[in-house]
């Protein structure tokens, strides 16, 4: 028994030493709680895990690792709370559902989770896919690929013909009619059954489509597409799986349906009045913006034949709306959080949308929480991440600048760790 004990002691030292303490000087560190800029702070990170946070540099034990960001400013680890992961935009996009098998779209799916890591994006809300975004979710989890933590919507959820019907613009007996197992839903009771397919099929959070939008083929970007009663169910449903509810939304009414109909997140909100940024407040609600899809979709379609000629007119005349929208509901006070809908875009810009918030108004500091401290809570994982404090998680970011003075330093970041792994460091010859 005693040699049991003193073989399981030797093993459990030798896993310990493996896992070497880190001790991470920070010539600034953004505390996003406080809302302060601190000196001179050290990090001690053990395996995973954030142990302390000490004031200014303290002496390096023997056995333990420097990382030496005296001359960076350290943030938590980015979220992005809108990405599509699968796909990227391209002139062909519209043709991969006929070229593209799911293994086409899973090695491509892998190169963009790890350019959205590299960009200093450490946790994403993938907010429709077909499902690989999911099976991508649990490779990243096993340390299969590199990649950002993900929360994976799986396929979103829409009605016949709506914005999210993989069908639409296709030829009749392609066309078909999807159900609610392909998330394709009428009436209330598919819409649950919708739910709890996704459910089934492990996603973390649900995504519909209330309106129209702007990338799928057909008529309009902004109409209602669910009514009032169908959008509850599937809140009531997520509501009791524990599942955050996100509804794409260009068009006022839809928007509208949704919030009373208790969605958290709005994204994009392109035509949000006075009317339901009140009703956002009221209930509680969220602003994802998007800004910086709806710049580059509006720049692209300047390009002749880059979208199908029902798309072009629709991006050039919503696309370049979000940022004034998210100007007044900033200035009303609708809470926000940062999202951009990169793979309408190039994955790994995703902090240009940090520019254009500061641009609009948003003070610096309040957009580096809106991507940190409020996309935590939102996603119910504050215990765990959000910011840099002893016992969550050590995701960490730094850049060459403080932000505070150039918002533009986070499109730069010069260092990454995900959960104690150095994923990215610019300023190591090592790597
Ligand atoms: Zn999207």
């Amino acid at each position: 028994m005693k040699l049991i004990f003193t073989v399981l002691a030797v093993f459990l030292t030798a896993f310990s030493i493996n896992a070497q303490d880190q001790y991470i000087y920070c010539g600034q560190l953004i505390d996003v709680e406080s809302g302060q800029v601190l000196s001179q702070k050290t990090i001690i990170v053990k395996d995973d895990m954030i142990h302390a946070v000490e004031d200014g540099f303290v002496k390096v034990p023997k056995k333990a690792q420097l990382v030496d960001l005296r001359e960076s400013t350290v943030l938590p680890g980015l979220f992005d709370m809108h990405v599509h992961l699968e796909s990227e935009t391209s002139k062909d996009n519209y043709i991969k559902p006929f070229t593209f098998n799911e293994a086409d779209v899973a090695y491509e799916a892998q190169v963009h989770a790890k350019t959205t890591l590299l960009a200093g994006f450490t946790s994403v809300r993938d907010l429709g896919g077909s499902g690989v975004n999911t099976s991508l979710r649990n490779a990243i989890n096993k340390d299969q690929v590199v990649g950002p933590t993900i929360y994976s919507a799986g396929n979103s959820i829409a009605t016949t013909g709506g914005h999210g019907d993989r069908t639409n613009g296709y030829k009749a007996d392609l066309m078909g009619s999807p159900g609610p197992a392909e998330a394709v839903i009428n009436g209330v009771a598919e819409a649950r059954q919708a739910v709890r397919q996704r459910y089934k099929n492990g996603s973390d959070v649900i995504k519909i489509t209330a309106t129209g939008g702007v990338l799928s083929v057909a008529k309009s970007g902004e109409n209602p597409q669910f009514f009032e009663d169908e959008i509850r169910a599937i809140v009531e449903t997520a509501n009791d799986y524990g599942m955050l509810t996100a509804a794409h939304a260009h068009g006022d009414e839809g928007m509208q349906r949704a919030v009373r109909a208790g969605i958290k997140t709005i994204e994009h909100g392109t035509m949000m009045s006075e009317e339901t940024m009140d009703l956002m407040i009221k209930h509680d609600a969220y602003y994802v913006p998007t800004i910086t899809a709806g710049k580059s979709v509006a720049e692209l379609a300047e390009i002749e034949g880059y979208y199908p000629d029902l798309v072009t007119p629709k991006a050039k005349a919503i696309g370049p709306k979000i940022q004034s929208t998210f100007e007044k509901a900033y200035k009303r006070g609708v809470n926000i959080a940062f999202g951009t809908d990169a793979g309408v875009f190039h994955h790994g810009l995703n902090a240009k949308e940090f520019g254009y918030m500061v641009e609009a108004g948003m003070p610096p500091m309040e957009s580096i929480q809106s991507a940190t401290v409020t996309a935590a809570k939102l996603l119910n994982v504050f215990d765990d991440y959000g910011s840099i404090q002893p016992g969550k998680k050590a995701d960490l970011i730094a850049v060459s600048q403080n932000p505070l003075d150039n918002i533009a330093t986070l499109e730069n970041v010069s260092f990454v760790m995900k959960h104690g792994k150095v994923v990215k460091d610019s300023n190591s010859k090592s790597l």
